[in-house]
């Protein structure tokens, strides 16, 4: 047994009825055998081990009182997972399907995601199984508080600084922001994804579905190949699948399909996403009015099916695994020749190989979705310094880094004889500079 596989064994075995965590943890160490064997000293020093453990767990209760004064008691969740490059950093997701497996495997990706950007930036992932959908704004802000009345005691802006993720955006923030600035009596730059008017950063709503197509814009120029008149498929119709299509319009792609968790829009004209927008981001409504509104669109119930319609690219911004086996090979019959992921782990391990032996260019997550937590450390360079920078500044600088990380993963990749493959080139490029450090702060 190499030594990967006993880590993985023994990881499996410490955390049962986790199994988005194994998932995670399978594809990452996998593809690290290849930095392993080139550096016999990690397992010497347990490097592995300690890479998988979370420096600290926080789990919580969250209690709450609803419109009609029934009292609600949700579960609240901080996983600090690796600080050797920086303060935590990571979303908060509010879910019903969150629990301790799903925040890990968010966390452990996390850490490598925040090594690619380049900046000094550690893992972290948190949330609750809170539902926001179909609550009232005071239940919702009533939720908040209470979440940030626990998790005020682990953040700080040096010390860890949550951001959105599903279910969290600038309404929650806010209302999370409030209490914390309440209970400490201080304004820092302890949350991203602040609003403009207390502090936030310009284009950090719009930061990873642009960041995605950057870098998939990318990924075509160096292949001669872009955007213009590709017909585009993006899943989900929330903050990353909604700016993620604007950028694909803007470049003369067409997108003519996006779904919610009850089914899905399909419009072969293209997506109007103004329409899109007033539906999700102003009346917080469902993708299916959108049929009701635009003549010729249609509306199906369910979610998968979208993978069955005929794409160029394959833009996946919802949730973990919605792309399996079969879609993949769906995919791949109507020609799909580009797969970004926009959402964490959409894409289930098989489906990754069926894109890699079909030789489907292959964006993973942690690359391809970085931009938004790029953007949230932009946000925390203006916090520290008290400053603000323009869109423009902060839209050049986010190209700017989703484009050096696409070369870094491409080299990485190149490196270990893997030429093309990104998810190794990826896992790689990150392991190496949070090794490097960790190595470097001795056995912590
Ligand atoms: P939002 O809550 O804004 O949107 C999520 C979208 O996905 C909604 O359309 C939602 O539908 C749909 N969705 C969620 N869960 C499911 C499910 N189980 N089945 C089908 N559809 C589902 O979240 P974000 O856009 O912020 O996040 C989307 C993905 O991108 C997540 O994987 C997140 O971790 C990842 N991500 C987000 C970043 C960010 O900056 N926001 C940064 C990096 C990654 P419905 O409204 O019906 O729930």
């Amino acid at each position: 047994m190499t030594y990967v596989e006993k880590v993985l064994a023994q990881l499996k075995e410490r955390n049962p009825g986790e199994p988005e965590f194994h998932q995670a943890a399978t594809e990452i160490l996998l593809t690290l055998k290849p930095v392993i064997e080139r550096h016999p000293e990690y397992e010497r020093a347990a490097l592995l081990e300690r890479f998988t453990e979370p420096e600290r767990v926080v789990m919580f209760r969250v209690p709450w009182v609803d419109d009609k004064g029934k009292v609600h008691v949700n579960r609240g969740y901080r996983v600090q997972f690796n600080s050797a490059i920086g303060p935590y950093k990571g979303g908060l997701r509010f879910h019903p399907s969150v629990n301790l497996s799903v925040i890990k495997f968010l966390g452990l990706e996390q850490i490598l995601k925040n090594s690619l950007t380049g900046l000094p930036i550690g893992g972290g992932k948190g949330g609750s199984d809170f539902d926001p959908k179909g609550k009232s704004d005071r239940e919702v802000m009533a939720f908040c508080q209470s979440f940030m009345t626990e998790l005020y005691r682990h953040i700080g802006a040096d010390t860890d600084v949550p951001a959105g993720d599903i279910g969290v955006g600038a309404r929650e923030i806010g209302y999370l922001y409030g209490q914390y600035k309440r209970i400490r009596d201080e304004h820092t730059g302890v949350l991203t994804g602040r609003g403009l008017s207390y502090g936030g950063s310009l284009i950090r709503k719009e930061a990873t579905g642009y960041g995605l197509i950057y870098m998939t814009e990318e990924a075509m120029r160096v292949r001669g190949d872009s955007f213009e008149g590709k017909t585009v498929l993006i899943s989900g119709s929330g903050n990353v699948a909604i700016y993620a299509c604007e950028k694909v319009q803007t470049l003369g792609g067409k997108v003519v399909a996006m779904y919610d968790s009850d089914g899905c829009i399909y419009d072969e004209k293209g997506i109007d996403l103004a329409v899109v927008k007033q539906i999700k981001e102003e009346e917080r409504g469902r993708i299916k009015e959108y049929a009701a509104r635009v003549p010729g669109s249609v509306y199906k119930p369910g979610c998968k099916n979208i993978w069955d319609i005929p794409c160029d690219v394959a833009l996946p911004c919802a949730t973990q695994n919605e792309i399996d086996a079969e879609s993949a090979e769906k995919l791949i019959k109507n020609g799909v020749k580009y797969v970004a992921e926009g959402a964490n782990m959409p894409s289930t391990l098989e489906a990754i190989e069926i894109f890699r032996r079909a030789g489907v260019v292959f964006l993973p997550a942690k690359a391809a979705n970085a931009g938004g937590v790029a953007t949230s450390a932009l946000e925390m360079a203006q916090s520290s310094g008290r400053m603000f920078w323009t869109a423009e500044q902060v839209d050049v600088k986010l190209k700017e880094i989703m484009v050096n990380i696409y070369h870094n993963i491409d080299r990485a990749a190149k490196d270990y004889g893997f030429d093309g493959d990104y998810v190794m080139g990826a896992n790689i490029a990150g392991f190496e500079k949070v090794a490097d450090a960790m190595m470097a702060q001795g056995i912590v």
